[in-house]
């Protein structure tokens, strides 16, 4: 994955110098945990994440089950691994389903972090699984949104639910409304609502996206956030967080030649799970997040 190349390549080259010693003593795990903390900090991770991690290492890889194991540069490396898994949330979290359908999924976060793509995205993964997704528009913020969506809803073979004239445009929290209303009665399963968008952190933003969750009361609010973000991605997760409050994470634009860091910080740091890995414009570059997978191809 392009996105943790320069990552991966540096955490190969600091296992390759550790495998040619024998026994390791403290000052080849020292040097060892020093690479390992400037690779992920190059890769952008956050400096708590990245210091609680290199900690967590260095406690371990000076303990017993290195200096006892038969390699203890392979056991170095497993470590590695399992706290990896740890920071990119641990086992894998599938999606709530509700007892009582629809289940209501919300979307947040910045606009362009790839929202709407991840709308159809989602309809098209849910279909094939036998859901019947209905599609809200309820960004009416951006001139073209509801038409974007449409063009999501028609490639992903999802019905689309968008506002009428006079019958609640520019409130997204009654199209929202509506729209749960109309699936129940239709009787569709899932009901997807992608919300509205700005540039950058903002407090009507997050108001509406707030009473929206209220109006919706959702089963998941899934933020997205788009992996080139680096260095924000911490604060603005946060603030989403603080805003409307989530419950899963996507990363959008895996594919890109992002740096990783806000994929190894934002579970940490928000202490919600990586849901979905989005890689690619086209609607099938989308998958289910393994934090073993994720880790393992880091290191591979
Ligand atoms: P929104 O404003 O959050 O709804 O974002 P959009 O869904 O409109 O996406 C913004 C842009 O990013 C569009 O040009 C998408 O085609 C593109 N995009 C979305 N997800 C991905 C992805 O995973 N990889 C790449 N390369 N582009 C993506």
């Amino acid at each position: 994955m392009a996105t943790f190349g320069t990552l991966s390549d540096r955490l190969a080259d600091t296992f390759k110098n550790l495998r040619n010693k024998g026994k390791l003593s403290p000052a080849d795990v020292d040097g060892t945990v020093r690479e390992i903390r400037r690779a992920l900090l190059d890769a952008d991770v956050a400096f708590d994440v990245v210091k609680a991690f290199t900690t967590t290492v260095r406690e371990r890889a000076l303990g017993d089950e290195v200096s006892k194991a038969l390699n203890p540069a392979q056991q170095v490396v497993q470590i590695v691994n399992e706290e990896l898994v740890e920071i990119l949330g641990g086992t894998q979290r599938r999606l709530e389903f509700s007892k009582n359908p629809p289940t209501v999924i919300m979307l947040a976060g910045l606009q362009g972090a790839g929202k709407t793509t991840l709308a159809g995205k989602l309809a098209k993964w849910l279909a094939k699984d036998g859901h019947t997704p209905l599609l809200v528009a309820a960004d009416l913020q951006r001139p073209n949104a509801v038409q974007q969506l449409q063009v999501v809803g028609e490639q992903a073979g999802a019905a689309v639910f968008a506002p009428e004239p006079g019958n609640g445009v520019g409130d997204p929290v009654k199209v929202a409304k509506q729209a749960i209303k109309f699936a129940r009665d239709k009787v569709y399963d899932t009901v997807i609502v992608d919300t509205a968008g700005r540039l950058g952190v903002d407090a009507d933003l997050m108001k509406q996206a707030s009473n929206i969750r209220k109006a919706v009361d959702p089963d998941e609010v899934l933020f997205v956030i788009d992996a080139m973000i680096g260095q924000d991605a911490v604060a603005t997760a946060k603030a989403f967080q603080e805003g409307v409050d989530f419950t899963g994470v996507v990363l959008s634009k895996l594919d890109g030649d992002a740096r990783g860091g806000a994929a190894l910080s934002v579970a940490s740091v928000t202490g919600r799970p990586i849901m979905f890995a989005s890689t690619g414009e086209s609607l099938d570059d989308f998958e289910p997040f393994h934090p073993d997978r994720m880790a393992s191809r880091i290191l591979d």
